[in-house]
């Protein structure tokens, strides 16, 4: 009868998932085997190769059975994604050496820091007032998830003036594009968690900030990574953004001025870039949490200027900014998204089921501090002479580096071949200087990250490294 037909298949279908669960307990086994002898022999745990012959295989099989392509290469993504999960275990990153500088500083060592990504310097004056003053102001209720009126309003006025002179004018944006968020980060988790779907794609280009790969992974999302090289200045070949896209694709990351490196584009790359997504469909994020720190300096030293993705007016851009870094306000954690109000709305149901609304007092605090522009422009006059004795230095002492155009940091490596920056940075870290290895950015063993911090610290942690390294090779 018809009944036991649909018994027997149910009685099949048990049975292939039980045997695709073993299978996957076999691969999962033999990827954390691999994982292990990678990391002995300091290998990075994703290699892009491999995988697109993987792919490239699945999909001529889909083809010979006659399956769903895209279907197919999602369930692929997800096996990628686990095999990069067990084997991504132990990589040294800014975080982990603060973590034990940190432990070292309890045990009474004193710590130069040089792997941190915040500013050393107060916030504005007008943080400290709003302080004062919020609970007065009665600031501490509960609120819509997209942020007081006020902040919004302030926000709008902030981003539109940054868009006098440009093709982009303040009249194509408006308060629907906006939404506060608990620090750029959370924009970021918000905009790839509700944008992207498990087995999607994202495109980063690495040296990154590792967060988005993070939240990429946590998310079930595949990432794929552009490596550039120092000897390329950090740019992409638009060769290698095309061979990274295929029809699961759904963004790209961008993140100019670039932690680590401090680079930006010349306007020709980023337009390309830009092109790219607009003919792929794809969202643009870009994280533009250094602008502040790149308008405002000097002649960058590549001597390109620095433009906002919102000044293309494309409708899958989501820009993030924050008051972390241009207010030295990183433990208040409030910054917030710019993208079309469909995009803001996605985002804002996620921030509204996970944290109901923003610190309303924080919020008030942020609104305030947007008024204190010159306190801006001091702090980023403050990190440019910080970044020019940096790159001095640095120059003196013989590192390899493409000079920074904006941001706080300096990625460089050394002119030893394999040098690995890991155990050096341990070392370092035990004679009281921490700077970030470059493991923690991507496939860049050689390399550290080192911050911009003030002048006399700056010269007294360098003076270390610098006998560090001789030491080494002596
Ligand atoms: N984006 C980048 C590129 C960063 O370097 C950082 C902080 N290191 C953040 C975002 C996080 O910013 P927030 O404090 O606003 O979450």
């Amino acid at each position: 009868s018809k009944m036991s037909d649909i018994e027997e298949h149910r009685k099949k279908i048990e049975e292939i998932t039980l045997e695709m669960i073993k299978l996957l307990k076999t691969r999962t086994d033999i990827a954390k085997q691999i994982g292990d002898t990678k990391a002995n022999l300091g290998m990075t745990v994703t290699d892009e190769e491999r995988e697109d012959t993987l792919r490239n295989q699945v999909t001529k099989l889909c083809k010979e059975i006659d399956l769903d392509q895209s279907t197919a290469l999602k369930f692929l993504n997800f096996l990628f994604n686990e095999s990069v999960k067990v084997q991504s275990d132990g990589k040294q990153t800014h975080l982990s050496v603060f973590l034990k500088a940190k432990e070292l500083e309890e045990q009474g060592k004193e710590i130069i820091h040089l792997e941190v990504g915040e500013p050393d310097f107060k916030p504005p004056k007008e943080v400290k007032t709003a302080l004062e003053e919020v609970y007065d102001k009665g600031y501490g209720k509960y609120g819509s998830p997209k942020g007081i009126t006020e902040l919004l309003d302030e926000i709008l006025l902030h981003e539109g003036e940054s868009l006098i002179g440009t093709g982009f004018t303040s009249e194509d944006l408006e308060v629907e594009n906006i939404m506060v968020c608990p620090g750029a980060r959370f924009a970021v988790y918000l905009a790839i968690s509700t944008l992207l779907n498990p087995g999607d794609e994202i495109i980063v280009i690495e040296p990154s900030w590792p967060a988005y790969k993070d939240c990429a992974l946590n998310a079930g999302i595949k990432v794929r990574t552009i490596k550039t090289t120092l000897e390329t200045k950090w740019e992409p070949s638009i060769d290698q953004i095309n061979n990274a896209i295929n029809e699961n694709t759904k963004m790209i990351v961008l993140n100019y001025p670039n932690n680590p490196t401090g680079k930006y584009f010349p306007e020709k790359i980023q337009d390309s870039i830009i092109e790219i997504a607009k003919k792929h469909d794809l969202y643009v994020l870009s994280d533009e949490i250094y602008a502040e720190f790149a308008e405002h300096t000097n002649i960058p030293t590549s001597g390109v200027s620095f433009k906002s993705v919102l000044e293309y007016n494309y409708k899958k851009s989501i820009i993030t900014k924050s008051f972390s870094k241009s207010y030295a306000m990183t433990g208040y954690r409030i910054g917030y998204a710019v993208a079309d109000p469909s995009i803001i709305d996605k985002m804002s149901k996620l921030q509204a089921l996970s944290l109901t609304n923003v610190s309303e007092p924080i919020q008030y605090v942020a609104l305030q501090a947007l008024k204190s522009e010159e306190a801006v422009a001091e702090n980023s006059k403050i990190i440019k002479s910080r970044l020019d004795v940096l790159v001095k230095i640095a120059k003196d002492i013989g590192l390899e580096f493409i000079e920074p155009d904006g941001a706080m940091y300096l990625f460089a490596k050394t002119k030893y071949k394999d040098f690995d920056a890991t155990k050096f940075s341990e070392k370092l870290l035990n004679h009281g200087v921490a700077i970030a290895p470059g493991e923690g950015f991507g496939d860049y063993k050689e390399f550290f990250r080192i911050t911009a911090v003030d002048e006399s610290r700056l010269i007294e942690g360098m003076r270390i490294l610098d006998s560090m390294l001789k030491e080494k090779n002596d």
